[in-house]
């Protein structure tokens, strides 16, 4: 192949896989212009995703730190794909074949999801990166911050 078709062919690629990702909330320009998928939102479950997002192992067994990347997703795609539950999983409690937690395995019920870590909610409350989000989200701010008083004072 000439080199001229070669590089069409890896931009034809290119734009196949902007395509299938190209859910705004999934990407964010980071600086330098990397595309990344570093936080989103999942409105089914209705909370933060992304490698940005620190969480803990969605069974309920487990307290593994992971990050809610595309890497512990179940079903391993943002919301689970066709298969999974898109709730995210340490390597312990993913199947390395299809990346699925045990009920999406056994098509059960699926797991609760946890609620978010502390360091990620006080990131949320206090960075500045988070602050136009805190002004439009007066209510869940206050929630927010009354949980993790509650939370601190037992
Ligand atoms: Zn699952
Ligand atoms: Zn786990």
């Amino acid at each position: 192949m000439p080199d001229g078709q070669t590089d069409l062919v890896l931009l034809s690629q290119f734009f196949a896989l902007c395509t299938t990702y190209s859910n705004p909330l999934y990407f964010r320009y980071e600086e330098g212009g990397d595309m990344s998928w570093s936080i989103g939102f999942d409105s089914t479950w209705n909370r933060d995703i992304g490698y940005g997002v620190p969480a803990e192992c969605d069974h309920p067994d487990c307290h593994e730190k992971i990050d809610r990347g595309l890497a512990y997703v179940c079903g391993g795609e943002p919301y689970g794909g066709d298969n999974g539950c898109g709730l995210y999983f340490c390597g312990k409690h993913l199947t390395a074949a299809g990346q699925l937690c045990e009920r999406c395995v056994d098509e059960l019920a699926w797991f609760e999801k946890k609620p978010d870590v502390k360091e990620w909610v006080r990131h949320k409350l206090t960075d500045p990166s988070w602050a136009e989000w805190r002004l439009d989200h007066a209510d869940e701010v206050a929630r927010m911050k009354k949980e993790d008083h509650d939370d601190t004072n037992g």
